[in-house]
């Protein structure tokens, strides 16, 4: 079929095989142009179909040439109808992965579940023995309890008190002032049991358990922090209450791995256009100014880019790994720099309808944003037939 961009809010409700495959074969061809790194040799990513997952996996089988399991919650295609992104991406790492002689295996379902929990640690022990390093990326907007039953939503909103602050909308490029109401307590436990550490507790815990986690392993999740204003909505809101959770929870999972010599960590790693941050008001914003001052600046980064020197410069770089007085790793210190920061505050001042092409990189967010579904990119002729019915290889 001809497969074109059918936009509905934030998200795109199309994906494009071939650009998806493009997308990754470029993080492929970025890795192996960096040169080797010293990643261990079986690697478990959870949420690894797009954004920072994604580059997990394959920063890890590129860069070490890793065996890597992934799981992730995608759509298949159907006759006419495009699969979700992150299938596509999958199918294509795992296929690139396979002819260059590397193990790569996916699991498609909930994560949260305790039947997907299982499936992986059968699949782990059948063909890897145990893995030596555990990324946890995910990022949902649910998550039905294995214990309960119940299901809990995550909300985006600030606590104590309303929220008023510029926001975009991507497709038009119009700014206006968005308030967001603050949450309940019910709205704050719900967002904690989404993306907080319970669940990335209990896949340490069942792998544990299992005997599936090697000597020294490591796990680590990821986190963000994020300018002053975006704290309202972000770190002060009810997201940043599940992302001290998750922050907490690696001390937890640090003292349950300490007889395999094992570690937690958290990284708090940029501010980056995917499916998730485009879901946060005012994010977009940011972002495109953010991106605007980086790319002046050169130090601006992707997910691989990210992930290649978390991998290289934090976590297997020396025998310490360099952390905050937090204990968290910081792959956010480029955005966060003092200069990066004053400039894009001086933006935001500034910015509305008028001048946000002139003065933020509204296009480029925008490019990245259809990029996620694998659209705007140009080795693909998407007047040309694609197969939509591509299916991940196991
Ligand atoms: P993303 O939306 O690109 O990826 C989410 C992944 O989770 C996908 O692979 C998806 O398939 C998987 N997933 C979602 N629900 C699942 C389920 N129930 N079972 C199995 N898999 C499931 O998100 P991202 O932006 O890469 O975020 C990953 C992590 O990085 C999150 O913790 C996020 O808070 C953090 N982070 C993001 C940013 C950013 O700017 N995007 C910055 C810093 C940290």
């Amino acid at each position: 079929m001809i497969i074109e961009p059918r936009m509905r809010g934030f998200i795109c409700l199309t994906a494009h095989p071939d650009g998806c495959k493009e997308n990754v074969r470029q993080q492929i061809e970025y890795v192996k142009q960096q040169g080797a790194i010293n990643v261990p040799k079986r690697v478990l990513v959870i949420g690894a179909s797009t954004g920072f997952g994604l580059a997990s996996r394959i920063a890890a089988a590129y860069g070490s040439g890793a065996s890597t399991i992934g799981v992730y919650f995608e759509k298949e295609a159907s006759e006419g109808k495009t699969a979700t992104p992150g299938l596509y991406n999958t199918a294509a790492f795992q296929d690139f992965a396979h002819a260059d002689g590397l193990y790569a295996k996916g699991i498609n379902g909930d994560a949260y579940s305790n039947e997907v929990k299982q499936q992986t640690i059968d699949l782990i022990k059948a063909d890897l023995g145990q893995v030596d390093l555990v990324i946890y990326s995910l990022a949902s907007p649910v998550r039905t309890d294995p214990a309960t039953g119940v299901l809990h939503r995550s909300v985006l909103k600030p606590i104590g008190e309303p929220y008023t602050n510029k926001t975009v909308d991507i497709h038009t490029g119009k700014i206006t002032d968005i308030t967001i109401n603050p949450a309940t307590e019910e709205e704050i436990e719900n967002t904690i049991k989404v993306m907080g550490g319970e669940d990335w507790s209990l896949w340490i815990d069942a792998l544990q358990e299992a005997g599936a986690l090697a000597e020294g392993a490591k796990t680590v999740a990821y986190s963000y922090i994020g300018p002053d204003l975006t704290q309202p909505l972000y770190r002060q809101g009810t997201i940043g209450r599940a992302k001290d959770h998750l922050e907490a929870t690696a001390g937890s999972i640090n003292e349950k791995l300490k007889p395999l010599n094992g570690e937690a960590y958290v990284s708090v790693n940029k501010a980056l256009v995917t499916q998730s941050s485009a879901a946060i008001p005012v994010v977009p914003l940011y972002i495109s100014l953010l991106y605007k001052v980086m790319k002046e600046k050169g130090n601006h980064e992707g997910c691989i880019e990210q992930i290649y020197r978390l991998y290289k410069d934090r976590l297997y770089n020396s025998a310490a790994v360099p952390v905050d007085e937090k204990g968290r790793i910081r792959v956010d210190d480029w955005e966060m720099q003092d200069d990066v920061q004053a400039k894009v505050l001086e933006l935001w001042n500034q910015v509305d309808t008028d001048n946000l092409a002139a003065i933020g990189d509204l296009q480029g967010y925008k490019s990245e944003f259809i990029g996620l579904f694998g659209f705007g990119s140009d080795a693909v002729d998407y007047t040309a037939e694609a197969n939509e019915l591509v299916r991940v290889n196991n």
